[in-house]
C-alpha cells in the first residue's frame, strides 16, 4: 500500500516536473520566437524609416509687399520616409500651400532649404515632384490622353511611349474609356483623376497634393480617397498631402504634421496606427475617433488664433 502510495506521489511528481519541463521550455521557444519576430520588424521598420526622401529643413517664409508683409511659415523642419504618405494639416492661412509650393520649387524660401533625396544615382529625367491642386489645371484643347501624356512629352519621351504610359496610368485611374475625351465632357471628379493620372504619369520622386478633393462634393470625395489608396497602396510613392480635414488626414496617411495658425510651425505629430488597406469601415472604429478627437483638440485652439488673427 506504501509502496503503491509512492509510486503514486512518485508518479504525480514526475508528470508535475514533466509538465514544468515542458511549459518551461514551450515559454522560451515562444519567447525566442517573439524575439525574432521582434528583431526582424523593427529591422524593416529601421529599413523604412531610414530612408528619408523629403527633407524640409528651417524653412521660413515671409511675402512682402510694398505695404506690408506676411509672415507665412517660421521655421519648419520636418523628413518624410522613402513610400510614406504625410499630410499636413492645419487652420486655412497658416502656410500649408505655402509649403508645399517651397517643396515643390516654386516658390524659393525667405529662409532654410528642402532637399530631396532621389532614388537612382544617374539623372534619369524624372521631375522631382508633382503637384496636384484643388484646381484642375487640364488643358482644355487636348484630349484626356494628351493631358496625361503632356508631362512625358515635355521629356522628350517619344511620343509612342509616351502615350502608351499615359494609357497605362488611365486604365489605374479607371479613365480609359475617356481617353479620347476633352475636359469639359467630364465630371469635377473625373477632371480631378485625370489631375492624379497626369500626376503620376510624370513619375515624379514625390506626389505633392494640395487639397486634391477640396473641391468635390462628399461622394464623389469619397469615392476618389478610396481610388487614391488603391493607386498609393500598389505605387507606394512618397505623398506630401495637404489638407483641412482631419477625417481625410486619418483615411489616408501614414503620419499627420500638424501645424500651428500662421506662421506655420509643427505643432504635433501623430502616428496613424491602423492596418493597410484602409477601408470604409475604419471610419467606425474607435481608434479612429479617438485619434481624430485627440488631433481635434490639438487643432482647435489654432483655428481659433487664425480666425482672431484674420479679424480686421
Ligand atoms: P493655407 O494653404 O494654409 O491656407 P497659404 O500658404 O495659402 O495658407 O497662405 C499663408 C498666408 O500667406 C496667408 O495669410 C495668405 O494670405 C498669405 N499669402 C499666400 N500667398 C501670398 C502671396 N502670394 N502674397 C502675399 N501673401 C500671401
Ligand atoms: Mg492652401
Amino acid at each position: 500500500m506504501n509502496t503503491d502510495r509512492k509510486i503514486c506521489s512518485h508518479n504525480r511528481l514526475e508528470s508535475l516536473l514533466w509538465r514544468a519541463w515542458f511549459s518551461s521550455s514551450l515559454s522560451l521557444v515562444l519567447v525566442s520566437l517573439h524575439v525574432i519576430i521582434r528583431a526582424s520588424l523593427a529591422g524593416d521598420d529601421k529599413s523604412m524609416a531610414g530612408v528619408t526622401k523629403i527633407e524640409i529643413r528651417d524653412v521660413e517664409h515671409v511675402y512682402h509687399s510694398d505695404f506690408s508683409s506676411v509672415s507665412a511659415l517660421g521655421n519648419v523642419n520636418l523628413a518624410v520616409h522613402d513610400g510614406e504618405f504625410v499630410a499636413l494639416l492645419g487652420p486655412s492661412g497658416c502656410g500649408k500651400s505655402s509649403l508645399l509650393r517651397v517643396v515643390a520649387e516654386l516658390l524659393r524660401p525667405t529662409a532654410g532649404s528642402v532637399v530631396i533625396h532621389s532614388s537612382s544615382e544617374k539623372e534619369n529625367g524624372r521631375p522631382k515632384t508633382a503637384l496636384v491642386f484643388q484646381e484642375y489645371a487640364l488643358f482644355p484643347w487636348r484630349t484626356v490622353l494628351d493631358n496625361v501624356a503632356f508631362p512625358l512629352e515635355m521629356r522628350g519621351v517619344p511620343r509612342h511611349e509616351g502615350l502608351t504610359r499615359a494609357r497605362d496610368v488611365l486604365a489605374r485611374v479607371g479613365l480609359q474609356p475617356f481617353a479620347r475625351a476633352y475636359p469639359h465632357q467630364l465630371s469635377g471628379g473625373m477632371r480631378q483623376r485625370v489631375g492624379i493620372a497626369r500626376a503620376l504619369a510624370a513619375e515624379p520622386e514625390v506626389l505633392l497634393m494640395d487639397e486634391p478633393f477640396g473641391a468635390l462634393d462628399a461622394q464623389t470625395r469619397t469615392v476618389l480617397q478610396e481610388e487614391l489608396l488603391r493607386v498609393w497602396e500598389s505605387e507606394r510613392k512618397t505623398v506630401l498631402y495637404v489638407t483641412h480635414s482631419i477625417d481625410e488626414a486619418v483615411y489616408l496617411a501614414d503620419r499627420i504634421v500638424l501645424l500651428t495658425a500662421r506662421p506655420g510651425r509643427i505643432k504635433a505629430e501623430y502616428l496613424v496606427d491602423l492596418p493597410r488597406p484602409r477601408s470604409m469601415e475604419m471610419r467606425g472604429w474607435n481608434s479612429y475617433t479617438k485619434l481624430s478627437l485627440e488631433i481635434w483638440d490639438a487643432l482647435r485652439d489654432e483655428v481659433d488664433m487664425a480666425m482672431v488673427s484674420e479679424k480686421p
